[in-house]
């Protein structure tokens, strides 16, 4: 069993750590995920279990192979699954018979996390009291391994409701992991992402977790660290009820480097099917396939099958490990904050020749809202 760390050191030795976050379906075994591209220096691992089962089996297995290294967060999750009301004291806790079952049958996989995440229940704007019944049981179980997971919709980005979870999160003490729950993109509007940046640079102490390229944008503003999903459904939090969490099948979601944007392989290579010049990766994931593909990298136009999928899950992160490498060198934040803005206006204006080049029958790739806005400043 692996020494508990002492957490407070955890937390902000050093900052801005980015975690690999990991939801292990039936058939998952920790080989399968990009663990070895984790640097356990400035990365880590989050084990969600979104089915309340199998998360236990693949700690125990992480333990055992004893490769890993890096600091892992246990997430039970059960926002995934039940949603808070107001009627229950307190709503953190509360679990179902059917959760008490599964949390009996998860102490095994406690052991091996070195913290953990609050069963806090999803949590919708309305009424207000279910997030201060759960604000109220997360300062009332403080303890120096436990972390605060607040999984709100999307729609508390939405103004009024962004600010008074501000103030909610402000008065309550520890750190605390905010996880956005959409079916799709949290960050589609713009002044979605305006306000979450608000969030983050007003409350100290703050994580984001099941991002996707925002959980960059959050470290480069002072969140205490971040999680970014290895596959779709990792990045995104769907409401208890709505099935897109569900395993999938088809072609990889993959990581454009040129354009920052999660792609449809398939949809991306139909898009691009009527010219030779493709973005292409010299990532060492995609490198493997030089003898095919030859010295100037994979193009990011053959990540079109399921079969594709691994290799696009190791290709992703380790574009995303690069990325957070360069930005949180050195300490100073408004250099951190200049590259970041500089990355993402460049990626933003690369959308612009590749849609040139795009098959007149297929629509043109919309850069997200959230890239604009980073792009901005
Ligand atoms: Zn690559």
């Amino acid at each position: 069993m692996p020494e508990h760390t002492a957490t407070g050191a955890f937390f902000t030795e050093p900052p801005g750590r980015l975690f690999l976050h990991v939801s292990p379906s039936p058939r998952a075994c920790p080989g399968d995920d990009p663990l070895d591209l984790v640097s356990p220096d400035i990365g880590g691992l989050i084990v969600s279990d979104d089915d309340g089962v199998h998360a236990s089996a693949y700690l125990e297995q992480v333990a055992d192979d004893g490769a890993f290294t890096g600091p892992i967060i246990y997430d039970p999750a059960v926002y995934a699954r039940e949603i808070a009301r107001p009627d229950e004291q307190p709503a953190l806790f509360a679990l179902s018979r059917e959760m008490r079952a599964a949390s009996i049958r998860l102490q095994p996989a406690r052991r091996h996390a070195q913290v953990s995440l609050t069963p806090t229940r999803y949590l919708y704007p309305e009424p207000y009291r279910c997030l201060h019944n759960a604000a109220h049981a997360a300062a009332e179980i403080a303890a120096p391994d436990i972390v605060f997971a607040v999984p709100v919709d999307h729609t508390w980005l939405d103004s009024p409701h962004y600010r008074e979870l501000i103030t909610v999160l402000v008065d309550t003490p520890g750190p605390k992991a905010l996880i956005l729950g959409d079916d799709d993109d949290p960050l589609e509007k713009l002044d979605r992402a305006q306000h979450l940046r608000e969030i983050v640079t007003s409350v100290p102490g703050l994580a984001l977790l099941r991002t996707g390229l925002a959980g960059l944008d959050a470290l480069v503003h002072g969140a205490e660290f971040a999680s970014i999903g290895v596959s779709a459904a990792t990045r995104r939090t769907p409401p208890p009820g709505l099935s897109s969490t569900g395993p999938r099948s088809g072609p990889p979601e993959v990581l454009v480097p040129d354009l920052m944007h999660y792609v449809d392989g398939q949809r991306f290579s139909t898009m691009l099917s009527q010219t030779s010049q493709v973005p292409r990766c010299r990532c060492p994931e995609c490198a493997r396939g030089s003898i095919e593909f030859g010295e100037r990298g994979r193009p990011v136009t053959t990540f079109t099958e399921a079969a594709d999928e691994q290799i696009a899950h190791r290709h992703n992160y380790w574009l995303i490990e690069e990325w957070h490498a360069t930005l949180m060198r050195g300490t100073e934040s408004t250099k951190r904050q200049d590259r970041w803005r500089r990355l993402c206006a460049e990626a933003l204006g690369n959308h612009i020749p590749i849609n040139a080049r795009r098959h007149p029958h297929s629509e043109p790739l919309e850069a997200p809202s959230s890239l604009k806005f980073w792009a901005a400043g």
